[in-house]
């Protein structure tokens, strides 16, 4: 297994059959190995350095109904909230000081977010912090709507893939959403010009070690710029409430594989890693993830923001303890990045680099 691991660092390139095998490997040593040599890739590219972004939660009304998701439509028994602009520019203010280069504004698909208000918001965010990035996390939309959102300033865009395999997608959404329409945007986006994420979550329904292949697949012939990925947590009244957790463990496996196949990648140890198991945003870090979005939504609306169960809001989750996370990553070797912090792959060609 180490000989697999040591060709994956050298040409990325691993068959299907041998990314099979690393995947569904289960040694508690070949995940060390495994681990200590994304490190070593991830410092080559970023040293010790750990970007920060500020998340805003900004809407948990949603029109789609993922089984998955605990903000689905379905779910009457969500506290649904949207902030308003001034309630989102003063986040940003507060996290501008805390020291927060980049804002993500994510939220559920909520119409009432339509192409003219978000270009206002857009436009009032980067006239005032014009040294930030803004990245957007807020679903499919048409080509024309991404490309409004890009000319009025957006920088990056989130949207997990969720899975590289249609039937799989199948089992984890409504007919009325469609795989292809997904990966539509995904191309869409990458191709406007945003430093495009994709990314899925860890032991949802129905995944195995066969989808899991095909999402590293994908993320390899995609070239994103970011990869989010953290394990599946089981959401009270939605389809799957009842379902497990995803691994911590083939979580970190799967971070490191996506370290050494895309060595650039901007990686967050992400909140359902954090929440999943305590300690999991450091593992995700020894494990070659290079990004942390601690949440600066207002604390009164953290709780409502319910995509799954438990999730951490406050500590070192929390904006406000950045002084805290600077001490658990100091403790680990790493330092916290006052910067934008953009993706390596597209710093030459992107519009609006500041800094
Ligand atoms: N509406 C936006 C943002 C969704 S929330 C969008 O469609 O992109 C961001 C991510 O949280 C989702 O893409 C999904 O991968 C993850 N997520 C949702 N429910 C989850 C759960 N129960 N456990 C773990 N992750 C979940």
């Amino acid at each position: 297994m180490k000989k697999l691991i040591d060709k994956l660092e050298k040409n990325r390139n691993l068959s299907k059959e041998e990314l099979t095998m690393l995947v569904a490997d289960q040694s508690a040593e070949n995940l060390q190995y495994l681990n200590e040599r994304a490190v070593a890739v991830r410092r080559s590219v970023f040293g010790n350095s750990v970007y920060i972004r500020g998340l805003i939660e900004f809407t948990n009304y949603c029109k789609n109904d993922c089984y998955y998701c605990g903000l689905r439509c379905s779910n009457r028994k969500a506290d649904r909230y949207r902030l308003t602009p001034k309630q989102i520019l003063q986040c940003c203010r507060k996290g501008h000081e805390l020291g927060f280069r980049t804002f993500v504004l994510q939220g559920g698909e909520d119409p009432y977010w339509n192409d003219e208000r978000l270009e206002v918001l857009i436009g009032e965010i980067k006239r005032e912090h014009p040294d930030c990035a803004l990245t957007l996390s807020i679903g499919e939309r048409e080509r024309k709507s991404y490309q409004r959102l890009y000319d009025a300033g957006a920088d990056r865009f989130l949207l997990r893939h969720e899975t590289a395999n249609a039937d799989h997608y199948g089992m984890l959404h409504p007919a009325e959403m469609s795989h292809a329409n997904r990966l539509r945007c995904l191309k869409d986006l990458k191709e406007i010009g945003f430093q495009t994420g994709c990314g899925f979550m860890v032991g949802s329904p129905g995944q195995t070690t066969e989808t899991l292949v095909e999402d590293l697949m994908f993320i390899r012939e995609f070239e994103p710029a970011m990869v989010g990925i953290g394990p599946f947590i089981p959401a009270g009244n939605t389809p799957f409430s009842g379902e497990k957790t995803g691994s911590v463990e083939l979580t970190l496996r799967l971070l490191s594989i996506i370290r050494l196949m895309n060595p650039k990648v901007l990686l967050p140890a992400t909140t359902a890693l954090g929440t999943a198991k305590e300690d999991g945003r450091a593992m995700g870090i020894k494990a070659g993830a290079n990004v942390i979005m601690p949440n600066l939504s207002p604390t009164d609306v953290r709780e409502k923001y319910r995509i799954y169960d438990n999730k951490l809001a406050t500590g070192v989750e929390a904006a406000e303890g950045l002084k805290e996370l600077e001490l658990e990553m100091g403790k680990i070797g790493y330092k916290i990045e006052i910067t934008r912090g953009d993706s390596p792959l597209c710093i030459n060609t992107h519009k609006k680099q500041t800094n």
